[in-house]
C-alpha cells in the first residue's frame, strides 16, 4: 500500500498534471509574474463560483484577515469576537491592529463558535464577530447574522477550511459560505480545500464600499499609482499561483464531494466504537470536511495516536492548545464567558487522513487499526 498522508497533494496532481503545467507554463512566457490577467480572471471566476460580488485575491489567508479588519476603521482596544478553539491566524489578525480579541468557547458537537455565548461577550467597545467555519463546515451563520445586526457589529467569515460548502437559512435559501456575513476570507494554503502551490488567499464582500477599501489597502493604499490615500500594505496573489487556482477551481466541487464521500465510509465504520465520537454535522450545513475529527474518549487520544503512528498512520491534533493558554494572547485577550468545551475538545480531538484521493484500501486500513487499537 501507499504511504499515508494526511494529505496527498502529489496523487491529486499527477491527475491534472498536464493542464496545471500548461497554465504555469504560459505564465512563465508571458513573465507577467505579477498582478498578471490570471489573477483578474481567477477572481472572476472565484466570485462567479461563490455568487458573490467582489472576490479579491491576496497574499494568505492570514492577510485577507488583517486586511479585512483594517478595512472596517476600528480603533485600538475596539474588541472583536472570536472562538478560542481556532488556528492562531483568526487571532493574530486582530491583536497585531491593536484590537481586543475578546474569546468565547465552541459548541461542543460542531467546533464551531457558540452562538449563546457571543451575546454574552458584547460590550459597548464590540465591533465585529469573526466566526470561523471550522474543519469544513458552517458557524451558525443566520443567528450570527442576526445578532450582528441587533447590536450593530460587523461580521468577518473566516472561511479557510470551508471554501465550497453551504449553508441553508431557515426559509431553506442556500448560500455558500464566504457570502453571509460583510466580509469574509480564505486561505488557498496548498493543503486547503481549494489550494495552490504556495501561499495564497482571498477576501469577499457584496459591499462595493468595503471592496473598495480592501482593494486599496492590499495594494500599498493606493487606487492610482504612486498616489497613496491610506496605510495598505503589499499583499498579492502570484499569478503563477492564480495559474494553478484557475485550474483547481474547476474541480472544487469533485473534491468537495469526494472528502465527503470519505467522511461517509469513515463515519459508518467508526459510528459504533465506544472510546471514539465521530464528526457531527449540523442540519444548517453540508461540510465539506477539511478536516476528518474525531473525539477520542476516557483520556484515550495520546495511545490511539501513538497506535496509529506505529502502523505508519499519521494523525494530527487541531488545536492542543486553545489561544487563551497561548503565550501570546493570554494577556491580552479577553475570554469573559467559560470555556469549557474548547478545554475539552483540546483534549479529545484527533484528526486522521482526509484528503481528495481517499481509496478504500487506505480507508479500510486506517479503520481497522482504529478498531483495534487494544490489541
Ligand atoms: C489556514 C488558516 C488561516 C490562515 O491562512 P494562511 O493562508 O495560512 O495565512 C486562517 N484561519 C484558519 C481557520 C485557517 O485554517
Amino acid at each position: 500500500m501507499k504511504n499515508i498522508m494526511m494529505v496527498d497533494l502529489k496523487t491529486q496532481y499527477d491527475k491534472i498534471k498536464t493542464e496545471i503545467d500548461a497554465q504555469i507554463h504560459e505564465v512563465i512566457d508571458s513573465t507577467n509574474f505579477i498582478n498578471g490577467r490570471k489573477v483578474d480572471i481567477f477572481a472572476d471566476n472565484l466570485a462567479k463560483y461563490l455568487k458573490v460580488k467582489h472576490a479579491i485575491p491576496c497574499a494568505n489567508g492570514t492577510d485577507a484577515l488583517q486586511i479585512a479588519l483594517m478595512s472596517l476603521d476600528l480603533k485600538p482596544y475596539d474588541e472583536v469576537i472570536l472562538p478560542a478553539f481556532t488556528y492562531v491566524a483568526t487571532a493574530e489578525a486582530v491583536a497585531l491592529l491593536k484590537l481586543t480579541p475578546v474569546l468565547v468557547d465552541v459548541d461542543y458537537k460542531t467546533f464551531n463558535i457558540k452562538v449563546q455565548d457571543i451575546e454574552k461577550a458584547i460590550t459597548d467597545k464590540t465591533r465585529a464577530i469573526v466566526p470561523v467555519h471550522l474543519f469544513g463546515q458552517a458557524a451558525d451563520m443566520e443567528k450570527i447574522m442576526l445578532i450582528a445586526n441587533k447590536h450593530k457589529l460587523y461580521v468577518i467569515e473566516d472561511n479557510a477550511q470551508a471554501i465550497g460548502a453551504n449553508y441553508t437559512f431557515e426559509d431553506d435559501t442556500i448560500k455558500k459560505l464566504g457570502t453571509i456575513g460583510h466580509i469574509a476570507c480564505t486561505s488557498f494554503f496548498p493543503s486547503k480545500n481549494l489550494g495552490c502551490f504556495g501561499d495564497g488567499g482571498a477576501i469577499f464582500t457584496n459591499n462595493d464600499i468595503l471592496a473598495k477599501n480592501i482593494k486599496m489597502i492590499a495594494n500599498h493604499g493606493q487606487a492610482e499609482k504612486y498616489y497613496h490615500q491610506i496605510i495598505g500594505c503589499n499583499s498579492r496573489l502570484d499569478t503563477i499561483q492564480a495559474a494553478v487556482l484557475n485550474v483547481k477551481l474547476k474541480y472544487l466541487d469533485y473534491y468537495c464531494e469526494a472528502r465527503q464521500r470519505a467522511a461517509e465510509y469513515y463515519n459508518k465504520n467508526l459510528k459504533d466504537l465506544e472510546h471514539i465520537e465521530i464528526p457531527y454535522k449540523a442540519a444548517f450545513t453540508n461540510h465539506v470536511f477539511h478536516q476528518y475529527t474525531l473525539k477520542v474518549k476516557y483520556g484515550l487520544r495520546e495511545f490511539l495516536k501513538n497506535h496509529l503512528k506505529i502502523h505508519n498512520i499519521p494523525s494530527m491534533i487541531y488545536y492542543p492548545l486553545p489561544l487563551n493558554k497561548q503565550n501570546a494572547f493570554k494577556d491580552i485577550a479577553k475570554t469573559p464567558t467559560s470555556l469549557e468545551n474548547t478545554h475539552l475538545l483540546c483534549d479529545e480531538v484527533l484528526s486522521i487522513p482526509m484528503h481528495t484521493e481517499m481509496t478504500t484500501e487506505i480507508q479500510d486500513f486506517i479503520i481497522d487499526k482504529i478498531k483495534n487499537f487494544n490489541n
